[in-house]
Protein backbone atom coordinates (compact mmCIF):
# COMPACT_ATOMS: atom_id res chain seq x y z
CA UNK A 1 0.00 0.00 0.00
CA UNK A 2 2.76 2.41 0.73
CA UNK A 3 6.55 2.95 -0.61
CA UNK A 4 8.82 5.55 -0.43
CA UNK A 5 8.94 7.26 2.89
CA UNK A 6 8.71 11.34 1.84
CA UNK A 7 8.59 12.86 5.59
CA UNK A 8 8.95 12.25 9.28
CA UNK A 9 7.54 14.64 11.54
CA UNK A 10 6.80 14.83 15.82
CA UNK A 11 3.26 12.63 15.51
CA UNK A 12 3.20 11.13 12.07
CA UNK A 13 5.29 9.30 9.19
CA UNK A 14 4.09 10.11 5.55
CA UNK A 15 4.60 7.84 2.72
CA UNK A 16 3.80 8.34 -1.30
CA UNK A 17 0.84 5.40 -1.46
CA UNK A 18 1.92 2.66 -3.75
CA UNK A 19 0.50 3.07 -7.70
CA UNK A 20 -1.31 6.33 -6.58
CA UNK A 21 -0.50 9.29 -7.98
CA UNK A 22 -1.65 11.74 -5.58
CA UNK A 23 -2.26 10.24 -2.43
CA UNK A 24 -0.01 9.52 0.57
CA UNK A 25 -0.10 7.29 3.68
CA UNK A 26 -0.19 8.74 6.85
CA UNK A 27 1.08 6.78 9.89
CA UNK A 28 0.29 7.94 13.42
CA UNK A 29 3.03 6.96 15.81
CA UNK A 30 3.11 6.60 19.58
CA UNK A 31 5.45 9.62 20.28
CA UNK A 32 3.75 12.65 22.01
CA UNK A 33 5.98 15.62 22.29
CA UNK A 34 5.07 19.40 23.32
CA UNK A 35 6.48 22.51 24.29
CA UNK A 36 8.07 22.61 20.89
CA UNK A 37 9.70 19.08 21.24
CA UNK A 38 11.16 20.16 24.92
CA UNK A 39 9.20 17.25 26.28
CA UNK A 40 9.03 13.80 24.93
CA UNK A 41 7.59 10.28 25.35
CA UNK A 42 5.86 7.34 23.18
CA UNK A 43 2.31 6.07 24.71
CA UNK A 44 1.44 2.55 23.47
CA UNK A 45 -1.76 2.95 21.63
CA UNK A 46 -1.92 6.24 20.87
CA UNK A 47 -0.80 5.91 16.89
CA UNK A 48 -4.22 3.74 16.97
CA UNK A 49 -6.41 6.52 18.96
CA UNK A 50 -5.23 9.30 16.73
CA UNK A 51 -5.83 7.64 13.67
CA UNK A 52 -9.33 6.66 14.62
CA UNK A 53 -10.51 9.73 16.37
CA UNK A 54 -8.95 11.75 13.20
CA UNK A 55 -10.85 9.76 10.34
CA UNK A 56 -13.77 9.80 12.13
CA UNK A 57 -13.40 13.81 12.69
CA UNK A 58 -12.85 13.97 8.94
CA UNK A 59 -16.23 11.62 8.11
CA UNK A 60 -18.12 13.88 10.45
CA UNK A 61 -16.97 16.98 8.74
CA UNK A 62 -17.39 15.54 5.65
CA UNK A 63 -21.15 14.25 5.71
CA UNK A 64 -21.40 18.18 6.66
CA UNK A 65 -20.14 19.62 3.01
CA UNK A 66 -16.65 20.08 4.74
CA UNK A 67 -13.41 18.37 2.34
CA UNK A 68 -10.59 17.43 4.03
CA UNK A 69 -7.34 15.48 2.77
CA UNK A 70 -8.61 12.39 4.44
CA UNK A 71 -9.90 9.55 1.78
CA UNK A 72 -10.16 6.02 4.10
CA UNK A 73 -8.67 4.42 7.18
CA UNK A 74 -6.26 1.66 5.95
CA UNK A 75 -5.64 -0.01 8.94
CA UNK A 76 -5.44 0.62 12.89
CA UNK A 77 -2.63 3.13 12.31
CA UNK A 78 -2.82 4.05 8.97
CA UNK A 79 -5.09 6.70 6.72
CA UNK A 80 -4.99 7.61 3.06
CA UNK A 81 -5.30 10.82 2.05
CA UNK A 82 -4.44 13.32 -0.98
CA UNK A 83 -1.12 14.55 -1.34
CA UNK A 84 -0.94 18.49 -0.73
CA UNK A 85 1.28 20.73 0.02
CA UNK A 86 1.04 22.34 3.47
CA UNK A 87 0.27 26.06 3.11
CA UNK A 88 3.38 26.72 6.77
CA UNK A 89 0.21 28.04 8.68
CA UNK A 90 -1.17 26.53 12.00
CA UNK A 91 -4.43 28.20 12.39
CA UNK A 92 -5.90 28.08 15.79
CA UNK A 93 -9.60 28.59 16.55
CA UNK A 94 -10.43 29.36 20.11
CA UNK A 95 -13.89 29.20 21.64
CA UNK A 96 -12.68 29.55 25.35
CA UNK A 97 -9.61 31.41 26.65
CA UNK A 98 -6.42 28.54 27.77
CA UNK A 99 -2.67 27.63 26.79
CA UNK A 100 -0.92 30.49 25.05
CA UNK A 101 -3.49 32.97 25.14
CA UNK A 102 -3.95 33.25 28.59
CA UNK A 103 -0.40 33.89 29.12
CA UNK A 104 0.19 36.42 26.02
CA UNK A 105 -2.82 38.52 26.58
CA UNK A 106 -3.34 37.94 30.15
CA UNK A 107 -6.93 36.74 29.09
CA UNK A 108 -8.20 34.60 32.26
CA UNK A 109 -8.37 30.41 31.80
CA UNK A 110 -11.67 29.75 31.06
CA UNK A 111 -13.18 32.82 29.76
CA UNK A 112 -15.64 32.70 26.95
CA UNK A 113 -15.44 34.05 23.60
CA UNK A 114 -18.47 35.42 22.23
CA UNK A 115 -17.15 35.22 18.25
CA UNK A 116 -14.32 32.52 17.94
CA UNK A 117 -10.88 34.19 17.59
CA UNK A 118 -8.41 33.26 15.23
CA UNK A 119 -5.21 33.16 15.23
CA UNK A 120 -2.27 32.50 12.84
CA UNK A 121 0.94 30.35 13.45
CA UNK A 122 4.05 30.54 11.19
CA UNK A 123 4.91 26.79 10.96
CA UNK A 124 8.44 26.85 11.90
CA UNK A 125 10.26 24.89 14.60
CA UNK A 126 13.44 26.70 14.35
CA UNK A 127 11.69 29.83 15.20
CA UNK A 128 8.99 28.38 17.47
CA UNK A 129 5.99 28.97 15.54
CA UNK A 130 5.20 32.44 16.22
CA UNK A 131 2.17 34.19 15.70
CA UNK A 132 1.95 36.26 13.00
CA UNK A 133 -0.46 38.55 11.36
CA UNK A 134 -2.56 38.17 7.72
CA UNK A 135 0.09 39.89 6.32
CA UNK A 136 2.69 37.78 7.70
CA UNK A 137 0.89 35.46 6.41
CA UNK A 138 0.57 36.55 2.88
CA UNK A 139 4.40 37.21 2.86
CA UNK A 140 5.83 34.02 4.40
CA UNK A 141 2.91 31.64 2.31
CA UNK A 142 1.82 31.32 -1.55
CA UNK A 143 -1.69 32.33 -0.44
CA UNK A 144 -3.30 34.90 -2.19
CA UNK A 145 -5.45 37.46 -0.48
CA UNK A 146 -8.78 35.65 -1.43
CA UNK A 147 -7.24 31.97 0.24
CA UNK A 148 -6.43 33.33 3.23
CA UNK A 149 -9.95 34.61 3.38
CA UNK A 150 -11.04 31.24 2.32
CA UNK A 151 -9.12 29.59 5.31
CA UNK A 152 -10.56 32.00 8.03
CA UNK A 153 -14.00 31.29 6.70
CA UNK A 154 -13.26 27.25 6.82
CA UNK A 155 -11.83 27.10 10.44
CA UNK A 156 -14.88 28.90 11.27
CA UNK A 157 -17.32 26.63 9.78
CA UNK A 158 -15.28 23.75 10.51
CA UNK A 159 -15.59 25.76 14.16
CA UNK A 160 -19.87 25.32 14.12
CA UNK A 161 -19.79 21.69 13.09
CA UNK A 162 -16.95 20.37 15.42
CA UNK A 163 -18.62 22.27 18.28
CA UNK A 164 -21.81 20.58 17.90
CA UNK A 165 -20.42 17.35 17.15
CA UNK A 166 -18.53 17.45 20.32
CA UNK A 167 -20.85 19.35 22.62
CA UNK A 168 -23.61 15.86 21.62
CA UNK A 169 -20.69 14.01 23.42
CA UNK A 170 -20.59 16.40 26.36
CA UNK A 171 -17.74 17.79 25.44
CA UNK A 172 -16.28 21.73 24.91
CA UNK A 173 -14.18 22.30 21.93
CA UNK A 174 -12.19 25.06 23.74
CA UNK A 175 -9.64 25.66 20.54
CA UNK A 176 -7.72 23.91 18.13
CA UNK A 177 -5.39 23.68 15.38
CA UNK A 178 -5.88 23.36 11.84
CA UNK A 179 -3.56 23.21 8.69
CA UNK A 180 -4.20 23.83 5.42
CA UNK A 181 -2.90 22.20 2.15
CA UNK A 182 -2.94 22.78 -1.87
CA UNK A 183 -3.52 19.86 -3.85
CA UNK A 184 -1.81 19.34 -7.60
CA UNK A 185 -4.84 21.21 -9.03
CA UNK A 186 -4.20 24.18 -7.04
CA UNK A 187 -7.35 24.05 -5.02
CA UNK A 188 -6.96 24.42 -0.79
CA UNK A 189 -8.23 21.75 1.63
CA UNK A 190 -7.89 21.06 4.98
CA UNK A 191 -4.93 18.44 5.86
CA UNK A 192 -2.92 17.06 8.99
CA UNK A 193 -4.62 15.91 11.71
CA UNK A 194 -7.48 16.68 14.36
CA UNK A 195 -7.18 15.12 17.20
CA UNK A 196 -6.96 15.22 21.03
CA UNK A 197 -3.07 16.46 20.02
CA UNK A 198 -4.40 18.93 18.45
CA UNK A 199 -7.53 20.35 20.17
CA UNK A 200 -8.47 21.39 23.90
CA UNK A 201 -11.30 19.07 24.80
CA UNK A 202 -12.81 19.46 28.07
CA UNK A 203 -15.55 17.52 30.03
CA UNK A 204 -18.53 19.49 29.78
CA UNK A 205 -20.26 18.23 32.47
CA UNK A 206 -17.20 18.06 35.05
CA UNK A 207 -14.51 19.98 33.24
CA UNK A 208 -11.99 17.21 33.05
CA UNK A 209 -9.42 17.52 30.19
CA UNK A 210 -9.05 15.13 27.77
CA UNK A 211 -6.43 15.91 25.17
CA UNK A 212 -2.39 16.63 25.22
CA UNK A 213 -2.92 18.81 28.09
CA UNK A 214 -2.36 15.63 30.39
CA UNK A 215 0.63 15.22 29.09
CA UNK A 216 1.68 18.87 28.88
CA UNK A 217 1.20 19.21 32.30
CA UNK A 218 1.68 16.22 33.43
CA UNK A 219 -1.65 16.00 35.07
CA UNK A 220 -2.71 12.48 33.48
CA UNK A 221 -3.01 9.33 31.93
CA UNK A 222 -2.90 10.42 27.94
CA UNK A 223 -3.93 6.69 26.56
CA UNK A 224 -7.20 6.93 29.05
CA UNK A 225 -8.31 9.97 28.33
CA UNK A 226 -7.70 9.61 24.49
CA UNK A 227 -9.76 6.30 24.59
CA UNK A 228 -12.58 8.48 26.20
CA UNK A 229 -12.90 10.86 22.99
CA UNK A 230 -12.63 7.64 20.45
CA UNK A 231 -14.95 5.83 23.36
CA UNK A 232 -17.82 8.81 22.98
CA UNK A 233 -16.87 9.47 19.07
CA UNK A 234 -17.70 5.81 18.25
CA UNK A 235 -21.06 5.52 20.34
CA UNK A 236 -21.92 8.86 18.33
CA UNK A 237 -21.48 7.31 14.86
N1 LIG B 1 -1.66 23.31 18.90
C1 LIG B 1 -1.21 22.30 18.08
N2 LIG B 1 0.10 22.31 17.66
C2 LIG B 1 0.97 23.31 18.00
C3 LIG B 1 0.49 24.34 18.84
C4 LIG B 1 -0.82 24.32 19.28
O1 LIG B 1 -1.96 21.39 17.72
O2 LIG B 1 2.12 23.27 17.56
C5 LIG B 1 -3.06 23.30 19.36
C6 LIG B 1 -3.15 23.05 20.86
O3 LIG B 1 -3.32 21.68 21.13
C7 LIG B 1 -4.39 23.83 21.22
C8 LIG B 1 -4.43 24.98 20.21
O4 LIG B 1 -3.61 24.57 19.13
O5 LIG B 1 -5.55 23.01 21.02
C9 LIG B 1 -3.96 26.29 20.76
O6 LIG B 1 -2.68 26.12 21.30
P1 LIG B 1 -1.95 27.30 22.08
O7 LIG B 1 -1.63 28.42 21.13
O8 LIG B 1 -2.73 27.66 23.29
O9 LIG B 1 -0.53 26.73 22.45
P2 LIG B 1 -0.02 25.84 23.68
O10 LIG B 1 -0.52 26.46 24.92
O11 LIG B 1 -0.59 24.47 23.41
O12 LIG B 1 1.46 25.89 23.50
Amino acid sequence: MKSELLYEGKAKKVYQAEGKNGQLVLSYKNDATAFNGGKKDSFEGKGRLNNKISALIFSALSGQGIESHFIESLNETEQLVYQTEIIPLEVVVRNVASGSITKRLGIEEKTQFENPIIEFFYKNDELGDPLINDEHALYLTNATPGEITFIKEKALDINEVLKKLFQSITITLVDFKLEFGRKADGSIILSDEISPDTCRLWDAATGEKLDKDVFRQGTGDLIEVYEEILKRLEAKA
